[in-house]
């Protein structure tokens, strides 16, 4: 049975080779090859004989991201990759440049079920979850691009990671594992449209990652109308679940909510908003939705951002808006794979 390396733990790699007669120290070898020299492929790992290098190529695939595209951002050095998958599918990721160091946006699925009525991910159609590694792949080849290191993370790019549960958690074993970049668990963030059994999984992790959740509107009724996913999961049964997570992890909860306007930007939704957070070790993230030329959303404007802002800090709500990063490069997740896919479809390159 062939398996892919980039996804297997230390523990597993040991066991797998020793199964094979491959010596114990090969797996630390390789281990480190991969995850502390970011290596891409087994002909750089030039410490181990070709002859091993071979068997393990049969035995065990390499899934590497390629770089398919880059673009990085005149306005602000936001850097933008479409990456390139094994079997040809593409997923992106964005590198964005805070005073406290580099952060990545990675996808954990080439695109999404979810069907957020804002969202490009979403359009252009969901192909598969991707495996541990090709999430971890894509913050590798990021960091051996630029040159720098990325010490912080958010699974914020395209797909939804609790819809990809298991190697999501494996990613997280892997990129906070001290024998690999050994990032904390503290600069990393998860964000979900509100999978709420699964934010319970998660809960039980007792992990110290951030979580954060895309609201995006405060009642029933409105946030069915823009995510599917509230007519399963709806938002008391969300609320309560995050207020339960705050509690018991103490990790303030950040909660995404991107401002449609004349949709959910209305001074009653901020009032209900704030009601509905109140005495929640929360935070509010208000992002002023990035435009999609499929969909017919469009962005807030500031007078109303402000109005919406005040309305939350008054009522005690800790709130800020996102800086828009990249606006120049189609930052916004999804965008660079539907514009490739359309040029796949339309046949020229
Ligand atoms: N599925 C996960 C993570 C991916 S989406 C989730 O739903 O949280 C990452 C964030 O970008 C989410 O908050 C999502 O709602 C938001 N988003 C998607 N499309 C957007 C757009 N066009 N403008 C602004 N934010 C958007």
């Amino acid at each position: 049975m062939s398996r892919d390396i980039l996804s297997m733990t230390f523990e597993e790699m040991s066991a797998a080779f020793s199964e094979m007669g491959i010596q114990k120290f090969r797996a630390k070898q390789i281990y480190e090859w991969l995850h502390r020299h970011l290596a891409c492929d087994y002909s750089e790992m030039l410490n181990i004989p070709k002859s091993l290098r071979d068997t393990l190529s049969e035995n065990f695939p390499l899934y590497n991201c390629e770089i398919e595209r880059k673009q990085v951002s005149k306005i602000d050095g936001t850097v933008k990759y479409l990456f390139r998958l094994h079997d040809g599918d593409f997923v992106e990721s964005v590198v964005m440049k805070y005073k406290y160091g580099y952060t990545i946006c990675v996808s954990s699925q080439v695109g999404c079920k979810m069907g957020c009525a804002f969202c490009a991910s979403t359009l252009g159609g969901f192909k598969r979850s991707l495996y541990a590694g090709e999430i971890l792949s894509q913050l590798y080849r990021a960091q051996k691009d630029l040159g720098e290191r990325i010490s912080h993370i958010v699974l914020m790019g395209m797909g939804e990671p609790l819809d990809n549960f298991d190697s999501g958690m494996r990613f997280l074993a892997l990129i906070s594992d001290e024998k690999g970049l050994n990032i904390s668990m503290r600069n990393i963030s998860l964000s979900t449209c509100g999978i709420v059994p699964k934010i319970e999984d998660l809960l039980n992790k007792k992990m110290q990652l951030t979580l954060s959740i895309s609201l995006h509107a405060p009642s029933n009724e409105l946030r069915s109308k823009i995510m599917p996913i509230n007519k399963k999961y709806d938002v008391d049964e969300l609320l309560g679940m995050c207020r339960r997570y705050a509690s018991e992890t103490s990790r303030r909860i950040s909660f995404e909510y991107s401002m449609l306007s004349g949709v959910n930007d209305s001074d009653e939704c901020a009032r209900l908003l704030a009601s509905k957070l109140k005495g929640m070790l929360c935070h509010v993230n208000l992002i002023p939705v990035n435009e999609v030329a499929e969909s017919p959303f469009k962005p807030s404007t500031p007078d109303r951002i402000e109005k919406f802002v005040s309305i939350l800090s008054s009522n005690g709500i800790n709130v800020t808006v996102r800086r828009t990063l990249g606006s120049d490069i189609d930052a916004s997740c999804g965008q660079l794979r539907l514009k490739e896919n359309q040029k796949h479809k339309k046949g020229d390159d």
